[in-house]
């Protein structure tokens, strides 16, 4: 393999630029990257570049070592694979010629429908602009009580903001926890100051706030909408790879077309729909840490080894002075125990099938976590009476 490129200049497009070199790659390597600016972080952005304590986050990689071109500012349009091997990416800076491909281009915040200004949290310019906005007694609503208008809230209410949270479902993280768990977080809100409003369907954004179905009116000096996101895969219309909402990927992460596997084309990121061994199903995780570390199998399988992601899904959100981390997967699992007092400061939910831990959630004990990750990993047992004992390690039956 002669030249390989990789399509977005986020966390998994730099990490698969890394695992390329490290697993011995010598060729032509090429990043085409939307954005003008260097790869960053983007998890600083809703905590401390928003909070005023950071101004980057810029990735630590150091391209001249990694022999990597970077395209920063140019964007990929399309892409015409080769029949077999190989193939040509149209881009604003002309056509690129490849033998391997990266797809990596993360993802979109979706919008609200209305003429009025909505800010979003996705990259360092959206980010500081919303932080000007962060003023002593300014009116802040943000739709959506998920993981980024959570921590949005936390920054807003901190600068002393009057900070409404306007959210669709009965409680905060619903579509991430399920209802009552996402409840527990509600707290939370008022103890910050925050104003949470729950059921609430919103119409439009207007100039000056939120116009929610039935007529009623939220008046707004800025409006953040965190409804979520959605891949960034419009590029590739007419390529014939397979996309359903992501890039369908297998569990070695290569692309198809048409259900056969391109070995030349592999995805990543929040932009992957991959197939997980471990869970039997897709999984499109828009986390971090699936964008950390599945370049380095997708790296491994472009170079021809024979590799597969199947880690165990996780994500983390640190709110309203909480450390949040989840891990795994509960929807299919057969019960939850709870590690001590929900209403207490720090506890944790374990779900498990028979006695196999399927997922956690933990709120300020870390260590559950790691312990949940050991026990998961191997696959291990664990004493129900145990798990709910929260004095006691997560620990086999
Ligand atoms: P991205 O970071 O989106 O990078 C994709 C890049 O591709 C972008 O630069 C984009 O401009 C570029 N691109 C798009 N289309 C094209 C094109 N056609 N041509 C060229 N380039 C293109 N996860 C956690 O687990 N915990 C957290 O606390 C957490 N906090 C977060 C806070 C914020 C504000 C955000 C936005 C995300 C957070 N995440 C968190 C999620 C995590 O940051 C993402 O999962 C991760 O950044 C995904 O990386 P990526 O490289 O796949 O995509």
């Amino acid at each position: 393999m002669d030249r390989v490129i990789i399509v977005g200049g986020g966390l998994a497009g730099t990490r698969a630029a890394e695992a390329l070199r490290a697993r011995g790659f010598a060729g032509a390597l090429t990043l085409v990257g939307a954005e003008a600016r260097r790869p960053y972080d983007r998890p600083p952005l809703s905590k401390a570049v928003l909070a005023g304590d950071a101004d980057t986050s810029e990735l630590t990689a150091d391209w001249d070592a990694l022999r990597c071109d970077l395209l920063l500012g140019e964007r990929a349009t399309g892409l015409r694979p080769a029949p077999g091997r190989g193939g040509t990416l149209a881009t604003t800076a002309g056509d690129l010629p490849f033998d391997g491909l990266v797809i990596a281009t993360g993802a979109v915040p979706v919008l609200l429908p209305g003429p009025g200004r909505q800010h979003v949290l996705r990259t360092h310019e959206d980010a500081h602009e919303l932080r000007g906005h962060l003023r002593p007694g300014a009116r802040i609503v943000i739709v959506g009580a998920g993981w980024i208008g959570a921590e949005v809230a936390t920054a807003a209410a901190k600068k002393g903001c009057r900070v409404t949270v306007a959210e669709a479902g009965e409680a905060p993280l619903v579509q991430a926890l399920g209802a009552d768990l996402g409840a527990r977080t509600a707290p939370w809100y008022a103890a910050a100051g925050v104003e949470l409003r729950t059921g609430v369907r919103v119409a439009s954004v207007e100039d000056d706030g939120l116009l929610l179905a039935g007529g009623e009116r939220l008046a707004a000096d800025a409006v953040v909408t965190g409804i979520g996101v959605r891949p960034e895969v419009g590029w590739l219309d007419g390529s014939g790879l397979d996309v359903e909402l992501g890039v369908l990927a297998d569990p070695s992460l290569r692309a198809s077309i048409g259900g056969v596997p391109r070995p030349d084309i592999v995805a990543v990121g929040d932009c992957a729909a991959w197939w997980s061994n471990r869970h039997g199903r897709r999984v499109l995780a828009e986390h971090w840490d699936a964008a950390l570390n599945a370049p380095e199998v997708a790296a491994a399988t472009l170079l021809g080894a024979d590799a597969v992601y199947d880690a165990i899904p996780y994500f983390w959100s640190e709110q309203f002075g909480h450390m949040v981390q989840y891990l795994g997967r509960h929807e299919d699992a057969e019960r939850r125990i709870d590690r001590g007092d929900p209403a207490g400061p720090s506890w944790s939910t374990v779900w498990l099938t028979g006695d196999r831990v399927d997922a956690v959630l933990a709120v300020d004990r870390p260590r559950d976590l790691v312990q949940a990750r050991r026990l998961m990993a191997a696959g291990t047992p664990v004493d129900p009476v145990i798990a709910a004992d929260p004095d006691i390690p997560l620990r086999q039956a």
